[in-house]
């Protein structure tokens, strides 16, 4: 079996779920050439909390975490199935690293279903989701992602869903394709970084920005289960498209193993989100 790419987008708002903006159009021009997995394992932002754990209801529901959006959006269902054998074997995979089985807490939230849409919109690919442990250090989840690059092989897809950089607390909400000098910077210099050495992507953390960019460590830490998985599988992490969104936000996202000449089968660039083909430098693009 052909190995599983695996990827890291950058989710943005939840209206990104109904929006037809340029990164929406970039997930569905991704999702038209990505293969179709065995399942779908999503490590979300949205799902931090003191325990690892992972999804196992046959039925995962539609979580809708969070409040103030129009009604259209808490009417969003993603009705895609689970998959509890395959939560079973990946808890045997990492041990003796402890994953609890969620049969009955959790299901599917919105850095999930709003990236998924638009990847895969007929919601009929198995999902699951690992919750982000917010106990444990930056390095712990780096070792993990390591133990889950197997599933690549064993036809699943794996989906971090955050933002490198995502500071709700430094929005202007009036210019939705903008990013500040510091969130620029600090995504730039994650580019650099990942392009030269993932397994080092902690590194970061020294960044002058890095206060500013990474307030809090939920949106970032789903990058570096691709960092992780990249550095294990010894892949280049490569750029899918690069943008920024009401100036802290960056909606930059990045696979490994996705096939080169479909992306350059449908390049891309709109408002502020500027597809980067393979093996091209990143260049800023966007206003
Ligand atoms: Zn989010």
């Amino acid at each position: 079996m052909t190995a599983m790419p695996a990827l890291f987008i950058g989710h943005g708002s939840p209206m990104n779920t109904l929006d037809d903006n340029a990164f929406t159009r970039s997930w569905r021009a991704l999702g038209r050439m990505l293969p179709r997995p065995r399942a779908i394992l999503c490590v979300s932002a949205h799902w931090y909390f003191g325990a690892t754990a992972i999804t196992a209801m046959p039925r995962p529901r539609t979580i809708h975490d969070f409040y103030g959006f129009p009604e259209p959006l808490f009417e969003f269902d993603y009705p895609a199935p689970g998959d509890p054998d395959l939560a079973g074997e990946i808890v045997e995979m990492v041990k003796p690293d402890w994953v609890g089985l969620d049969r009955d807490q959790w299901g599917l939230d919105h850095g999930t279903w709003s990236v998924l849409a638009h990847l895969y919109p007929e919601a009929d690919v198995p999902v699951l989701q690992l919750s982000l442990n917010a106990l444990r250090p930056l390095q712990y989840h780096l070792d993990l992602a390591r133990k889950l690059a197997t599933l690549r092989r064993m036809g699943v897809l794996v989906l971090g869903s955050g933002n490198v950089v995502h500071n709700l607390r430094m929005l202007d909400w009036q210019r939705p394709d903008m990013g500040y000098d510091w969130a620029r910077r600090f995504d730039e210099a994650a580019m650099r970084q990942l392009a030269e050495d993932p397994a080092a992507v902690l590194t970061l953390a020294d960044h002058p920005d890095h206060a500013k960019a990474v307030p809090t460590p939920d949106h970032f830490i789903p990058l570096l289960y691709l960092a992780g998985m990249a550095a294990e599988e010894g892949l280049p992490v490569d750029p899918l498209l690069q943008g920024y969104s009401m100036g802290g936000i960056s909606m930059t996202s990045y696979g490994i193993g996705v096939e080169p000449s479909s992306l350059e089968a449908t390049p891309e660039e709109v408002g502020g989100a500027a597809r980067v083909p393979q093996a091209v430098p990143a260049v800023e693009t966007n206003t």
